[in-house]
Order: C-alpha cells, then sequence, then structure tokens
C-alpha cells in the first residue's frame, strides 16, 4: 500500500504488482489514478449542484445524504466529505475494500461526516434514500439504475466504462445492458452518450421521476452524467419527450433526430433515397445545462485539482456546444469527397459565414455540430479545401 493525494484528501491504495494489466485488477482493491479526472470534475459538480440544493432553503448542509455505491479505497466519497463538506456513505460488498475504507475516513479524520457500509449496492439503495448517488461500478451500470433510481432524490452521478457496448462496436451487449440499439458510426461517441441518458431517464421514470441533465462527458473510454433527478408524474412525462431515435444514412451522411416512443419513421433518406439506418431509442434532448457549466467551472477555480486545466477545458467545450444532436467529423467527409481537411475552428466559421450554426464538440478535436444541411456542409468544406 502507498498513500496518494487527490485533491486534499489523502488515500491509502493497493500498489498493484509490477505484471498487473491495466485497470489494476490484481490489486485487492481497485483504485485507478487515470479517473483523477472523472473524480476532479465529480468534486466540482457536486459542489455547484450542493450550491443550488441549498439555495432552496428546504436542507441545511449537514443534512445533504451523498452515496458512493461502489466505492473501493472509498476515495470518490472522502473526497465528497472532505472537499464538498457533505455527509458521505462510502459502500463496497468486498471486505478488503470495506476495511480499507474505513483506514481512508480514519487518515482524513473524517469519522463524524462519514459512514463505511458492506452491501450489494442494490441491497443499500433500495433501503436508504439519498439525495446524491453516486454510481461507478466495474463496466456497465445498468443492472444498478433501477435501485440507484428508487435512492435518489436529488442528483444522480452516472459512470458507464462500457463503450464498446454502449456506442455499438459491440451491438448485442448494448441492446441487452441498455434496451436500446446503437449504430456504430464516427459519432459513436455521442451515441453511447445518448443511450446511456436515454436508459437512466427510462429507469427513473418508473420511480415517477423526471431528470435534466446537468453536465455529461464523454472522455477516453467513459461516459459520465450529472442528472438532476426531478420528481413527480409531470416532471417524468415531460423527461420522456425528449427520447426518440435517431436516422443515419450511411450513403450521403445524412442524420436527423425522431422524438417520440411510437412514432413512423420513413426508411428512405429524405436527402439521397438511400435506405437508413435507426439507432434507439435514445436521449434526443440537451446533455448539460449552460448555466450549471458555468457554476461548475467557478468551483474549479476555487478547489485545488490537479487536472484542473483538462477539466475546465472539457466543460467549456460542452457549455459552448450546440443542441443539435449527432456531431459532424470533419474527416469523414473529407474522404469522402477527396477534400483535405482545414482547421476545425476555420470550417466553424465559413459555416457560420453562410449563415448556419457551428460549434465544436467535447468528443473529438474533428467534431462539429451545425443546422447546416449535409449537402451544404459538403459544399463549404469543398469549397475550402479548393
Ligand atoms: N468508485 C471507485 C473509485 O473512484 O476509485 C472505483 C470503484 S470500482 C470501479 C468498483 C467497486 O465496486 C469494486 O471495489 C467492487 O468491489 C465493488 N462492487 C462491484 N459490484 C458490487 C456490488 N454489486 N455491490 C457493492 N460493491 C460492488
Amino acid at each position: 500500500y502507498k498513500t496518494i493525494v487527490e485533491g486534499t484528501t489523502k488515500v491509502s491504495v493497493p500498489v498493484p504488482p509490477p505484471d498487473a494489466t491495466f485497470p489494476p485488477s490484481a490489486a485487492p482493491v481497485f483504485y485507478n489514478p487515470e479517473m483523477e479526472l472523472n473524480r476532479d470534475i465529480n468534486v466540482a459538480a457536486t459542489a455547484a449542484f450542493v450550491k443550488r440544493l441549498l439555495s432552496r432553503k428546504e436542507l441545511l448542509r449537514e443534512e445533504v445524504r451523498y452515496v458512493d455505491a461502489f466505492s473501493a479505497s472509498g476515495i470518490r466519497g472522502l473526497r465528497i466529505a472532505g472537499e464538498v463538506g457533505i455527509h458521505a456513505t462510502m459502500n463496497d460488498w468486498s471486505p478488503e475494500a470495506f476495511e480499507l475504507i474505513k483506514e481512508n475516513i480514519k487518515i482524513n479524520g473524517l469519522e463524524e461526516k462519514t459512514l463505511a457500509t458492506r452491501k450489494s449496492a442494490n441491497v443499500l439503495l433500495h433501503e436508504q434514500k439519498y439525495h446524491i448517488v453516486d454510481i461507478d461500478p466495474f463496466g456497465t451500470p445498468s443492472p444498478f439504475l433501477d435501485a440507484a433510481s428508487a435512492s435518489v432524490r436529488s442528483m444522480l452521478s452516472v459512470t458507464a466504462t462500457d463503450t464498446a457496448p454502449l456506442c455499438g462496436a459491440h451491438l448485442k451487449a448494448g441492446i441487452r445492458k441498455y434496451a436500446a440499439v446503437p449504430l456504430n458510426t464516427e459519432y459513436h461517441s455521442e451515441m453511447g452518450l445518448r443511450v446511456l441518458l436515454g436508459a437512466c431517464a427510462r429507469e427513473l421514470a418508473k420511480h415517477e421521476k423526471g431528470m435534466s441533465p446537468l453536465l455529461s462527458h464523454v472522455t477516453r473510454h467513459y461516459v459520465r452524467a450529472y442528472l438532476d433527478v426531478l420528481p413527480g408524474t409531470k416532471q417524468t412525462d415531460r423527461t420522456l419527450k425528449s427520447i426518440g431515435f435517431s436516422i443515419h444514412c450511411p450513403k450521403c451522411g445524412f442524420r436527423g433526430p425522431v422524438y417520440g416512443l411510437a412514432v413512423h419513421i420513413e426508411k428512405e433518406c429524405p436527402v439521397c433515397g438511400a435506405s437508413t439506418q435507426i439507432a434507439g431509442p435514445l436521449w434526443l434532448g440537451p446533455f448539460r445545462e449552460q448555466a450549471f457549466c458555468d457554476e461548475v467551472i467557478s468551483e474549479l477555480e476555487v478547489h485545488p485539482l490537479n487536472t484542473k486545466d483538462k477539466a475546465k477545458k472539457i466543460i467549456t467545450f460542452c457549455r459552448d456546444e450546440l443542441d443539435i444532436p449527432m456531431f459532424y467529423d470533419q474527416h469523414v467527409i473529407c474522404k469522402e469527397l477527396g477534400a483535405s481537411a482545414t482547421g476545425i475552428e476555420i470550417l466553424i466559421i465559413a459555416l457560420k459565414a453562410h449563415g448556419f450554426e457551428a460549434s465544436r464538440t467535447h468528443f473529438s478535436g474533428t467534431s462539429f455540430r451545425t443546422d447546416a444541411p449535409i449537402a451544404e456542409i459538403k459544399e463549404i468544406i469543398r469549397a475550402l479545401s479548393e
């Protein structure tokens, strides 16, 4: 074991054997240093959300309950207790993890603000209600979304590391886990995010809770979402209006949303007449709230975080993305046209100069969103290349 520091929290974690695979699955308790960015953003996003919660004047800070349902070393929950200052429950069913969590609580002197539990996450979440439920399991969160939705009162934070099923690379696994058909296109990362958000909305709906995404991002090999939970049938029905399908034309690159669950979907591409592909059900609404992104950015400034600059960049990109589902990739279009790519900023300026809306995305450096029709996008890219 060695002691590491993230933010202002000290945590004892196992040193993986030198020949361990990555992430270090051979270690008795899981700790992945690569997820520090995810945890740093979690500190800032949870701090921002707690401020909102307290401003409603229904709760005192010491009454807010957060659960880190898959805690391993306890680092995620400890950071929330120590750096955000609310009560955190750290749960893990592994005996080694449970002992380590208790030791790490002592190291940080957080006995008053924390509780360690050793339960099956689903059992704990069905037994107890928490204002903020954070689920960060191995791989897919899908088997835990029902219990998390039952437990949560105010914010649901979810990590999914099963990007291959979510993004359509492992199609059948994606269908099994999320009851949605993904499409493996150039915007597969956004597909994964929208499959996950759609699944969360449907799980919450069973418990008569609606949702509104506060912040979500796809970083490296995981998807992370922070969802404002809105109890009540009215909010739930309104939430489900953002569920629908996405049409994709493999021939010309046309893509478009179709809202609703029982809807008529034309098979022919409206642009070129080729046979289209359909993905869904998906979340088609905004995947972040701009004001919340600003609040998170402010929190990043006040907390000492190692990954602050990276975190700020991701959240700024998220904030500034247009709310138009399914980004385009400049390189994919260039390849089809035999055109050469310009800098992405030049393309954005050109699209705007033609009277369209356009923005970059946080998903990749070559991606962009626009309300321009595919034919116009191609014209503009062709002209820039010449
Ligand atoms: N949240 C941690 C962090 O940020 O470092 C990482 C958690 S790790 C990905 C998943 C943990 O969940 C493991 O420690 C494992 O023992 C625990 N776990 C897996 N299935 C569980 C279940 N059904 N109930 C409770 N704990 C579980």
